[in-house]
């Protein structure tokens, strides 16, 4: 099983998401990852492995901001890789995903999306609700636009 933590708050995220993945790697996993929003955008970390492992990678490539959302990974769609860990983002990175579970129809989707330009980075089935909703977001902005 996996796990999903989240912080929205006045302190920096990167170690309390990091402590919550600590806190969650009980439930099994192989690999974990978290995403930070920051004045810079959003910036992803990732890693297969224990959650040591993404904390020595952080430590290598730093990242805060006070907003921020972190992921077990127990691989049901897509080995097991750095590529597939979650967060994923979705169109061009304005949305970034973490989910538990599978989505049923993701090969029918990722057709879809793939067929209107998405480019994907993974073999997960996640990352076609990031991409959905991007598009979607996207439909939006352009339908307030008119
Ligand atoms: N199906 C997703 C994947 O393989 C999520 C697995 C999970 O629940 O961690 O990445």
């Amino acid at each position: 099983m996996c796990g999903i933590v989240g912080y929205v708050g006045h302190r920096d995220a990167t170690d309390i998401l990091l402590e919550g993945l600590r806190r969650l790697e009980y439930r099994g996993y192989d690999s974990s990852g978290i995403a930070i929003q920051n004045e810079d955008g959003v910036l992803v970390r990732k890693k297969v492995g224990r959650v040591s492992e993404l904390a020595a990678l952080v430590n290598m490539k730093p990242v805060s901001g006070s907003i921020g959302i972190g992921h077990t990974r127990w691989a049901t769609h897509g080995g097991i890789t750095d590529e597939n860990s979650h967060p994923h983002l979705g169109g061009n990175g304005e949305v970034v995903v973490v989910h538990n579970g599978v989505i049923e129809n993701y090969s029918l989707l990722k057709e879809k999306l793939t067929a209107l330009g998405f480019v994907f980075r993974s073999s997960t089935d996640t990352e076609v609700v990031a991409h959905l909703i991007a598009h979607h977001l996207e439909e939006q902005i352009r339908l307030g636009a008119d």
